[in-house]
């Protein structure tokens, strides 16, 4: 067990002269600044999906163990070269896990069926199809190179070999590698606990009676699911009128029960902003003006040493900032690698006119292989979230896209959501 130091204080200072921060360089802040704080844990592989590997993993046994044959056929000793052949057969087979009992004579053959131990004396397979029998002799056209048809020891891991890093969120492929090279178990960090809390007196409880001016909190459902799918384990910690003691209790209980603390509005510099005001009173806020669009500034601060993501209260920034930010860093307090989004150069369906100094995220999805954008920028349209499967990112610097140019399109996926 493993218990890493806890973040520095001022781990999310920016440098000192900067206003508006470029994304890029926000992220490789972020990159540097934040490193594993979850301890790790030994689970059985029906336990390890989507888990971070603790560290570096060997495979315990070869795949395959020994030689086998990747067909139905006949095994002999060596390659041929063109003609044809005839050779005698062994009396019996070897199948899966059935070995074939002693060694096969040099030119004779022996009965092989896919995934077979291949016989001492054996090398090479001539497939089924390729071949007539009598049930004695077996006859076939070469040439055929010695090694044909059949895998080596270890050719596909090695046992000793380093098959899993540290850092890597295990896939469903992962878990078939580890059982396939003797591991019933995985060194894995513990998951990431999250806490959410929505703030604002306006937002009332989805089904609950809505006042004139109140709305549904809609940012907790979002960033609980947005959680769920990263992998980390979301702690609801429910909504927070804008009540400084309230606020001040809740970050309190959610500290002492997470890793990472989400909190969504109030996170500005208004009268009611009181997440950044607290958070600026505990002496380790840092308000981050990041240049994208949508996004107003992110607090992020270190409350009781527990990171917070002081995100946005409108629900396409607090989106937008979560894929982009916050899963990025998140993954990288769960123990897991920095990743950047896997993006995909497309047609653009639309046309659109950027200024330089901001980069801009669009709700967008493909149809047709073309990427489009939803029909309007609004902030407040989730509609848009919802419509889209993906963003379109445009880079900081102007642009004037026609229909037909390039554009990076990101699919949701990409971020881990
Ligand atoms: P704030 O960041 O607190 O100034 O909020 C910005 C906008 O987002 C306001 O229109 C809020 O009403 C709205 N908003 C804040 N929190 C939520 C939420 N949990 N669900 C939906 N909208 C919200
Ligand atoms: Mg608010």
């Amino acid at each position: 067990m493993i218990t890493p130091p806890p973040l520095r204080n001022d781990c999310f200072a920016l440098p000192a002269g900067v206003d508006w921060t470029p994304v890029d360089e926000a992220l490789s802040l972020l990159q540097r600044r934040l490193s594993a704080v979850t301890s790790e844990e030994t689970v059985p592989l029906d336990q390890a999906l989507g888990r971070v590997i603790a560290r570096d993993v060997a495979a315990e046994r070869s795949n395959p163990p020994q030689p086998n044959t990747a067909v139905d056929g006949y095994g002999f000793g060596g390659g041929v070269a063109e003609g044809t052949y005839t050779l005698p057969l062994m009396p019996g087979r070897a199948a899966a896990g059935v070995p074939f009992g002693g060694p096969v004579p040099a030119g004779k053959a022996v009965r092989v069926l896919t995934g077979a131990a291949l016989p001492d004396g054996v090398d090479t397979v001539v497939l089924d199809e390729d071949t007539t029998t009598d049930g004695q002799h077996v006859a076939f056209h070469g040439p055929l190179k010695q090694g044909a048809n059949t895998r080596k020891a270890g050719e596909d891991a090695a046992r000793g070999d380093v098959i899993l890093t540290a850092g890597r969120v295990l896939t469903p492929a992962d878990l078939a590698l580890a059982a396939a090279t003797g591991l019933a178990q995985l060194p894995v960090r513990e998951r990431l606990r999250v806490a959410v809390l929505s703030t604002g007196d306006e937002i009332v409880e989805p089904g609950a009676s809505a006042g004139p001016g109140q709305i549904f909190d809609a940012n907790r459902p979002l960033l609980l699911a947005m959680l769920h799918r990263m992998g980390f384990e979301a702690h609801d910690m429910g909504r927070v009128p804008d009540d400084r003691e309230r606020l001040r209790e809740t970050l309190d209980r959610a500290a002492g029960q997470c890793h990472a603390i989400l909190t969504s509005g109030g996170a500005s510099a208004g009268d009611e902003d009181h997440v950044s005001a607290l958070l600026r009173d505990a002496g380790a806020m840092q308000e981050w003006r990041v240049a994208v669009k949508p996004g107003r500034p992110l607090a992020l601060g270190i409350w009781q040493g527990t990171p917070v993501f002081g995100l946005p209260g409108n629900p396409v920034a607090a989106m937008v900032c979560t894929a982009v930010f916050a899963s990025p860093a998140l993954h990288l307090l769960a123990g897991a690698h920095w990743t950047n989004p896997v993006g995909f150069d497309i047609p653009a369906a639309f046309e659109k006119n950027k200024k330089a100094g901001r980069r801009e995220f669009l709700r967008a999805r493909v149809r047709d292989g073309r990427a489009e954008v939803f029909k309007s920028e609004g902030s407040g349209r989730i509609s848009g979230l919802s419509w889209a499967d993906g963003l379109v990112e445009l880079g900081d610097e102007a642009c004037d896209i026609r229909t037909g140019d390039t554009v990076r399109y990101i699919p949701w996926s990409s971020f881990g959501i």
